[in-house]
């Protein structure tokens, strides 16, 4: 194994921030234990929400898919504990979906019996890639970075590009989020196995994975489970601890020195990046056959008694594991799903985790709403911004609500990352305001889609009726046919009856 290197590409702008890591990354990763309850939404992910498969009051078990895909981006749900289901109904949530989203809701019977193992899905590398994907997509996995984009899907689209280079994305550059720290610290195996079967999935000869230099612990960790099963294609790549290093396109910029075109993908580039939470998951799919029902996540901030990293079920409620953690301080005021920067704030602890679930934060104080003033020309939100755009003509667009100078603007590129809030002299929200646009854009898009759906189902149902009354009409004429054809045997015999009785009298 080759040491960890440092040859990088150049991030622009962005910001160093006090970490806050270290009071969650004291001790290793603990098991929360499963909750009476599990909340599972059936959209925790980017696209459309799965299909219940279950009825109420179906016993289920550890594993099993509750969920199905419908629609070309999803991914399924599994019961993430066995029990029974007692409710298909909207619940409160913390996910890009909104407020409230309809969950299904498990009572656990307490005995965490798992849905029987394949035993032949650890063969991975005698699958054809096509074959290795579908098995992916099967297993429910989302990317566990923040995004949530339906795995399977993210690959079948690289299949289509040439791939030069796999990046696991380790840089974990956001404030208080240490879980990826703590999953790379413990699970090096799974991480670099992961890699392992994404490789063969797209034929790509180069991974790196990509740690920030301020976590030598989980660097030493992957060092050894590389040097262990000596696998020269994959590599550590130290990235500087810079906030939002770990941005997808600023990660390819800073590994490969390859910039990501505006509006396009890192695979344009020839890469393909995913976290390393999502390589581990892939992991324990497709060689122990666990679909994605757990995640660790980071429980932490001045607010909750004792941060730390756990591993807890998806569908456990963020209440359940505030209290694993000891509670909630005396001054215990703000919860944030997420980290400071990127998180949502959320006014009730019954959300439950699910799969982009990486941090959960507490916090003593709500930071002071500062009073709005004009803007002053200094242009600092723009040195800061890592995508090089103009950050407050882009805002005065948004005011406008020009979507055309929006899009020229580069609002599409804007990954949300606040460092122009942060800098901002003049206290104006401008990440707010992009991620308002951005949403709105997005839901017109989302809106032109469901209705180009919904029209061409009308036509296929239409299609379809028209089919159906054609082939109605050829069976009957072809049993007319049938019976006249038939009606002068019919007929005969009738005559040979009536015959043979009067014959008989
Ligand atoms: S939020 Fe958008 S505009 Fe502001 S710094 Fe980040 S990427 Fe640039
Ligand atoms: S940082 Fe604020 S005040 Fe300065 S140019 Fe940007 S929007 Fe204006």
């Amino acid at each position: 194994m080759s040491a960890p290197t440092y040859d990088l590409g150049k991030l622009h702008g962005g910001l160093r921030l006090q970490a806050h890591k270290q009071m969650s990354t004291a001790e290793p990763i603990r098991q929360v234990p499963v909750p009476e309850q599990l909340i599972l939404p059936l959209a925790q992910h980017a696209g459309d929400p799965a299909q219940p498969v279950v009825r109420i009051g179906e016993h289920v078990l550890k594993g099993q898919l509750i969920a199905e895909c419908e629609g070309s981006l999803c991914a399924p749900v599994h019961a993430s504990s066995s029990g029974t289901i007692v409710a298909i109904e909207p619940w409160p949530v913390s996910t890009r979906h909104g407020d409230s989203a309809p969950c299904i809701v498990i009572n656990c019977d307490g005995k965490d019996t798992a849905i029987g193992a394949d035993e032949n899905c650890a063969a991975y590398d005698n699958l054809v890639p096509e074959d290795l994907l579908g098995n992916i997509l099967l297993g429910g996995i989302a990317g566990l970075g923040g995004a949530v984009f339906p795995t399977a899907q993210k690959l079948m689209q690289a299949t289509t590009c040439d791939i030069e280079y796999l990046i696991l994305n380790g840089v974990e550059c956001e404030p208080y989020i240490s879980c990826d720290d703590a999953l790379m610290r413990e699970y090096g195996r799974e991480v670099i196995g992961g890699a392992q079967i994404l490789m063969h999935a797209l034929h790509v000869g180069v991974c790196y994975i990509a740690v920030e230099s301020d976590k030598p612990v989980a660097i030493q960790h992957l060092g050894e489970v590389l040097a262990e099963i000596d696998d020269e294609r994959i590599a550590i790549k130290m990235v500087p601890t810079i906030y939002p290093s770990g941005g997808e396109d600023q990660l390819v910029q800073l590994v490969t020195n390859r910039e990501v075109p505006s509006g396009g993908l890192p695979s344009d580039v020839g890469c393909l990046v995913q976290n390393v939470g999502t390589a581990a998951a892939i992991y324990n799919w497709i060689i122990k056959h666990q679909p994605l029902i757990s995640r660790v996540t980071t429980i932490t901030g001045d607010g909750v008694a004792t941060p730390m990293n756990v591993e807890a079920r998806l569908g456990t409620t963020v209440g359940d594991i505030v209290r694993f953690a000891g509670g909630y301080t005396e001054n215990a005021e703000q919860l944030i799903i997420g980290g400071p920067m990127t998180g949502k704030s959320v006014t009730s602890d019954r959300v439950p985790l699910v799969k982009g679930t990486n941090c959960i934060l507490v916090l003593s104080q709500t930071p002071s709403v500062r009073p709005e003033m004009p803007c002053i020309r200094c242009g600092d939100c723009a040195a800061v911004c890592p995508v090089q755009l103009l950050p407050q003509q882009l805002f005065w667009n948004t005011c406008a609500n020009d979507e055309k100078k929006m899009r020229s603007y580069g609002l599409i590129d804007c990954i949300e990352c606040g460092c122009c809030d942060l800098v901002c002299p003049s206290h104006i929200p401008l990440t707010a305001s992009f991620r308002t646009a951005k949403a709105r854009i997005r839901e017109q898009a989302d809106e032109k889609a469901r209705a180009e759906r919904a029209r061409h189902r009308f036509e296929a149902r239409n299609d379809r009726l028209e089919r159906d009354q054609q082939l109605r009409e050829e069976e009957l004429a072809r049993q007319k046919e049938t019976a006249r054809q038939a009606a002068p045997d019919a007929i005969a015999e009738i005559l040979k009856r009536k015959q043979d009785a009067a014959d008989e009298d």
